[in-house]
């Protein structure tokens, strides 16, 4: 009997199993598709000058536009993409696509604007592992910014600390090429790795963004209170900015004003907005 029920159970996981490959084959040739058809989409989410509460520029926010199930996140396909190597392409288009429109708006509203003596709004754009180690990345990325017409100085390129740690001999060479380029670099997710400062300091990085799961947090949990510290601290140090990702609430961002953080991007402000609703934010200016 309990060879039996062994059986049984190893027949069951085999068919769960069976179930998992085609799944995750079904996704995989649907991912195919969708990047042949270009079905995704960028949403902007804004980012905000905590000194002056202006908008400063947008984060490139990737969405795969299914036919038939609506808005897929990234959380959702982008493991996959990964493992696949889809991702690549994914990150190209994203790229191209978000200097394409940075300039756009650029040309739309920021020329004779009323906004006289106002910077130009930064679009951040976030690269995978894979994107990040690719031999070509610097003569692709040299090759959008010309087809695009959109300066250097107006894009910023997030890579996540754990990707810069994987292999900080080789990140650091990139990241010092790519900053020739005059590109901004973030790093994102911060404070989710062990970074040390002494590595950090041979990155030449503009930007650390703490991760949003520290900043949600804030105010309420001394934890992450102490670790938003070390991190403003650190950033003085390296004489980087920071952005405070996941700013929910007025508290929050009051809180973050109060650490001297320079940048915040949150639902408080705004979730990621898709193109038009961009554009009508650029129009309406706000102040927060
Ligand atoms: P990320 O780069 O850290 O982006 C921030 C994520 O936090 C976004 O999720 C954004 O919608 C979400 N977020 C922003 N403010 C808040 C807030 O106040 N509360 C909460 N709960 N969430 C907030 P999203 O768009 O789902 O993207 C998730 C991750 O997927 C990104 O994290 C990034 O790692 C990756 N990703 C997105 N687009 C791309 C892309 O084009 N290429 C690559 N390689 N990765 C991408
Ligand atoms: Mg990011
Ligand atoms: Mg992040
Ligand atoms: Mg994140």
């Amino acid at each position: 009997r309990a060879k039996a029920q062994g059986k049984l159970r190893y027949e069951l996981f085999n068919s769960q199993m069976h179930v998992q490959a085609v799944a995750r084959l079904q996704l995989e040739t649907a991912l195919r598709r969708a990047v042949e058809r270009q079905e995704f989409r960028i949403y902007y989410q804004p980012i905000v000058s905590l000194i002056t509460g202006k908008l400063t520029g947008f984060e490139a926010l990737v969405r795969w536009l299914h036919p038939e199930h609506g808005i897929i996140f990234p959380e959702e396909f982008m493991p996959i993409a990964q493992e696949t190597g889809l991702s690549i392409s994914i990150d190209e288009w994203v790229l191209h696509e978000a200097c394409r429109q940075a300039k756009q708006w650029q040309d739309l509203f920021q020329t004779n604007s009323a906004n006289l003596g106002e910077r130009p709004l930064i679009t951040s754009v976030n690269l995978c592992s894979s994107r990040f180690s690719q031999n070509k990345l610097l003569y692709h990325i040299n090759q959008v910014l010309k087809e695009t017409e959109l300066d250097a100085q107006s894009l910023k390129l997030e890579i996540t600390e754990s990707v810069i740690m994987q292999n900080a001999e080789k990140a650091t060479f990139m990241l010092k090429q790519l900053r020739n380029l005059g590109i901004q670099l973030a790093i994102d997710d911060f404070g989710t790795g062990y970074s040390s400062l002494g590595r950090l300091q041979n990155f030449p990085i503009n930007e650390l963004k703490i991760d949003r799961t520290f900043v949600s947090g804030s105010g309420i949990d001394q934890g992450n209170l102490e670790i938003i510290e070390t991190i403003m601290t650190l950033s003085k140090k390296l004489g980087v900015d920071v952005t405070a990702e996941g700013i929910e609430t007025a508290e929050q961002l009051k809180f973050m004003r109060a650490m001297k953080c320079e940048y915040g991007q949150g639902y408080f402000f705004s979730k990621p907005l898709d193109k038009s609703a961009a554009e009508a934010l650029i129009v309406a200016n706000p102040q927060w």
